[in-house]
């Protein structure tokens, strides 16, 4: 019986790697928006196509635009650190992309056309992937998902019900972290650290 479950896991992975590849090949030949001049790179995702928890972030900076992979300059060097005091495995617990798979000139905020022409490559990656989680990361991938207007401050921390039979959650982007060095109880960071380990908490109920 566990021989035939494994067999059906590697069957779904392949499937997804291979759905995934395809998916990743249309986004890299995009012109959608005007951001396709400026790229250097299309920023697909990094992490396992079978990983339960999906985070998305806003969209590439310069160093992810340069290597093609999220979350990879100082605000991703202070992820992988967050996640792991968490307990939570980069490459094999999650899967990580943006809203937007392009850079925007000197990292500005995304337009609400660039977000719609590139939303069809994010749900793509979320009914491929199947994550059990999503952790919308920052005020645009929150905002992509709930009121355009909406305080990250507000809402992270909270399971939110926004996608069917996947558990929602927002959480700071680490670039505002740089910027917010304190660690006192009710920081930023301070509360980033609570909300991965309650993000690794669901994670190991799910798991169960
Ligand atoms: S940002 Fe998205 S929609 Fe715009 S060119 Fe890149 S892949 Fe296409």
């Amino acid at each position: 019986m566990n021989h035939l479950l494994t067999q059906i896991e590697c069957k779904s992975k392949e499937i997804k790697v291979a759905a995934l590849k395809e998916l990743k090949n249309v986004c890299q030949q995009c012109r959608a928006c005007e951001l396709y001049k400026t790229r250097t790179c299309v920023v697909f995702s990094d992490g396992s196509p079978d990983a339960k928890i999906m985070l998305i972030g806003e969209a590439p900076g310069a160093d992810e635009d340069a290597t093609g992979k999220p979350f990879v300059g100082r605000a991703g060097q202070l992820l992988n650190q967050f996640l792991v005091e968490s307990g939570i495995d980069r490459q094999k617990d999650l899967y990580i992309c943006n809203t937007l798979k392009c850079r925007p000139p000197q990292n500005r905020v995304p337009t609400n056309e660039e977000k719609q022409a590139c939303q069809a490559y994010l749900f793509g990656q979320i009914s491929i992937v199947k994550p059990r989680i999503i952790l919308l990361c920052g005020t645009t991938a929150a905002q992509s998902f709930i009121e355009q207007d909406i305080k990250i401050s507000s809402i992270r921390g909270k399971w939110l019900n926004i996608f069917e039979h996947i558990e929602t959650m927002a959480i700071f982007h680490p670039s505002y972290l740089l910027r917010n060095h304190s660690t006192e109880i009710g920081s930023p960071r301070w509360l980033m650290k609570n909300d991965l380990m309650n993000v690794k908490n669901k994670l190991l109920e799910i798991s169960d």
